[in-house]
């Protein structure tokens, strides 16, 4: 059995980015692996939330979670600031972490564009608190989405060079992990590579879209002139569409409009419609549960109590340990 982490920001609603990347492998873990999966609300505070609005989307993500198919019996499913020591192991592992390394890391090139007005230090440091995440459980499998792989790498080295500096094999080296198919990257509809929280309006369908909102999305997703003749390349928007039907629609729809594509008969408005109908269906009994659980607070306290005590306590034995071979003595 192996020990297995990961986390979502809670920047807001899950999408289905989260859900192909991450949450699906992580339902398929859940009883075979010691799992681990949190909130990730101390991220979240990179983009300066309001304190109303830091509870309301946490408590969504914990909702989400759960109507995704998490079971708090069989995972620990905790919210990451409840688990303080976190911070603590945040803070030894960013005394080996070098500002150049960080700065090179590609997300935050990224969000240094986006955010150019609040380049925080935690920005820069995200990396080591990922890092602080995985290894405080001391997880050698993280299921993360392919947009996560640099974070992972970054994890490892930490973990390794922490070893190296100690002179000792504490922690396991974490590696990005899918169940059962190579990592997936769910494409965004408005012709972008990635679905994400923080791109655009219209750029992601949330679990809990209702059908009005995935059709209006959907149908003004950016596509491009079509296919003048047989055999043409197909541009990114295309592109994205396409594998948006690979997550959600049978293998046959998606043959049915590859096939008129490659023929050039396409009418992406056909395409638009049944991609539609595929997402509704896909995201109508997550919708469902999403709506059922949101009536239930005392079970969300319930399954946070219980997330938290778990996970405090490897997160304590690990610092305590950890205390140990830094060479922190009690007097
Ligand atoms: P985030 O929403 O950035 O906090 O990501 C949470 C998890 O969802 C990570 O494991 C990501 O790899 C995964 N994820 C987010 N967006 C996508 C996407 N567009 N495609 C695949 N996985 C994704």
């Amino acid at each position: 059995m192996e020990t297995v982490v990961s986390g979502i920001r809670s920047t807001g609603n899950l999408h289905l980015g989260n859900y192909f990347g991450a949450i699906r492998n992580f339902v398929k873990m859940q009883h075979e692996h010691r799992c681990f999966f949190f909130i990730a609300d101390y991220h979240s505070l990179t983009t300066h939330p309001t304190p109303g609005d830091l509870h309301r989307n946490v408590r969504q993500v914990l909702i989400e979670y759960l109507a995704a198919g998490i079971d708090p019996n069989a995972a620990t499913l905790y919210i990451q600031s409840d688990v303080p020591e976190v911070t603590e192991l945040y803070l030894l592992l960013n005394m080996n972490a070098y500002k150049g390394e960080l700065e090179r890391c590609t997300s935050f090139k990224e969000k240094i564009r986006k955010q150019p007005d609040n380049v925080n230090a935690g920005l820069l440091t995200y990396p080591v608190l990922m890092a602080a995440d995985i290894i405080i459980h001391k997880a050698s499998k993280v299921p993360v989405g392919k947009d996560q792989e640099q974070h992972l790498e970054m994890a490892r080295t930490f973990a390794n060079r922490f070893n190296r500096l100690y002179k000792t094999d504490y922690f396991p080296p974490p590696y990005a992990f899918n169940f059962d198919m190579e990592l997936v990257k769910v494409p965004g509809l408005d012709g972008a590579t990635k679905m994400g929280k923080s791109e655009s309006e219209g750029n992601a369908i949330f679990l809990s879209d209702d059908p009005k909102a995935i059709k209006k999305k959907v149908m003004r997703a950016t596509t491009d002139s079509g296919p003048e003749r047989p055999g043409e390349e197909m541009s990114q928007p295309i592109e994205n569409l396409f594998n948006l039907m690979r997550v959600v629609s049978s293998e046959d729809t998606l043959n049915h409009f590859l096939d008129a594509f490659n023929k050039a008969t396409i009418r992406y408005g056909d395409l638009k419609k049944q991609l539609t109908e595929d997402m509704i269906s896909f995201t109508k009994p997550l919708r469902e549960r999403i709506l059922e659980l949101d009536a239930d607070n005392q079970y969300l306290a319930k399954v946070a109590r219980m997330g938290a005590e778990k996970a405090r306590e490897s997160a304590a034995k690990t610092v305590r340990e950890v205390r140990e071979i830094i060479g922190f003595k009690t007097f």
